[in-house]
């Protein structure tokens, strides 16, 4: 699938994800942390990335699917590993017979790892998640003390151990939002109505990347970061990246494809949405919406060639884009960036998701599989 990597590439800076790491780990120093590698390391490759992570001292990986976990144990990975996203028939046996905790949110998801664990015959280390005010997975506080006490009796016949008690911040990227105080006191709570029915759990965790970065209290023993490991803020709310001293590590860019005179008023990709406004030079950039530019961008993204800053001109469509150069100068083959750390001048995923009205997460997250990834 992948092709030479002339066209387009995101080059992935392991160095610098790997100094992201550590510098999460100073932020939370009495807590273990999880890198959250689900979606392919939100674009970034999940086994490069998850093999980088350990090295900087993740001790726990976090997946949404239990087949991205598998997929890690399959290229060797080893270490603690978590997965939380499960539907009715899942891969319960594989999952658990691989040694991955497996997160339950309520009874029919604690029955199937109760039926896995029998199945691989191995006790399931099950982490039970209490929805504390996400309104998303996680099971409700009024039905937490069946969860707890069917745990209790699954732990009892030796099928299950309840590793951890888990939750999910809301609004943590919006720093002082009233919903992050009450879900700490949900989850306190909650805590306690375990721990006081007999649940000993190994690590109690809640944290995400803005909780990492911004609030300690919240660190308990495990942090769950994702967004941070890859260098990116979470919010502009939260700071700059640079403010944590996080580095992002992916650059995309592409080589120009075609670079041609034409004359004022030339209508320019589909719909004609843009005319050059008078005798200029055009860049063709060999990307478009199918890996990941969004076509939302037309008009507006931003994109370094040739030594400045420009804006996409016109739509951007499947494959590429067009970039007016004015007087300017540029080749066949020279780079155009479309993100990276900054410090060239180029934009950062983060300006692109300011632009196009969304956050980095889905930048990055969306950067299509014909797009190479280099590891530098
Ligand atoms: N924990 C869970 C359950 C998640 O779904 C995610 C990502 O959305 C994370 C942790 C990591 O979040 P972030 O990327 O903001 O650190």
């Amino acid at each position: 699938m992948n092709e030479t990597p002339m066209r387009a590439r995101a080059a992935v800076d392991l160095a610098a994800l790997r100094a992201n790491v550590r510098a999460l780990r100073e932020r939370a120093p009495r807590a273990e942390l999880m890198a959250v590698v689900k979606s392919d390391a939100y674009g970034h490759g999940a086994v490069p990335c998850a093999r980088a992570a350990r090295e900087a001292g993740a001790s726990w990986l976090g997946t949404a699917t239990p087949q991205e976990a598998l997929t890690l144990r399959a290229a060797g990975d080893t270490g603690r590993l978590m997965c939380w996203l499960w539907t009715p028939g899942g891969p319960w046996q594989e999952a658990i017979a691989a040694d991955i905790d497996v997160s339950v949110s309520g009874m029919w998801a604690l029955r199937e790892a109760v039926a896995g664990a029998q199945a691989a015959g191995r006790t399931a280390r099950v982490q039970l998640k209490a929805d504390t005010g996400l309104g998303r997975n996680g099971c409700q506080p009024g039905d937490w003390a069946d969860l707890v006490a069917a745990a209790r009796k699954a732990e009892a016949a030796g099928t299950i151990k309840v590793t951890g008690l888990w939750s999910h911040f809301a609004c943590a990227d919006e720093p002082g939002h009233p919903s992050i105080a009450a879900q700490l006191a949900a989850y306190r709570q909650m805590l306690a109505q375990a721990e006081a029915a007999g649940i000993a759990p190994e690590v109690r965790h809640i944290a995400n990347s803005p909780a990492t970065l911004t609030l300690p209290e919240s660190h308990f023993d495990l942090v769950r970061s994702g967004i941070a490991v890859y260098g990116i803020s979470p919010s502009p709310q939260v700071g700059a990246s640079a403010d944590f001293g996080l580095r992002p590590a992916m650059t995309l860019s592409a080589s120009l494809a075609l670079v041609k005179r034409v004359p004022g008023g030339h209508g320019v990709s589909y719909g004609h949405r843009y005319h050059t406004p008078g005798d200029t030079t055009l860049a063709l950039v060999p990307v478009g919406y199918a890996d990941g530019v969004p076509r939302a961008a037309s008009d507006s993204g931003p994109v370094l060639v040739a030594g400045k800053l420009r804006t996409i001109a016109g739509r951007v469509a499947m494959d590429q884009f067009v970039v007016d150069l004015g007087g300017d100068q540029a080749a066949e083959g020279d780079e155009a960036v479309l993100f990276g750390p900054g410090d060239r001048g180029e934009p950062t995923a983060e300006d692109w998701a300011q632009s196009v009205g969304t956050i980095a997460y889905e930048i990055v997250t969306r950067i299509g599989q014909r797009v190479p990834r280099v590891y530098l």
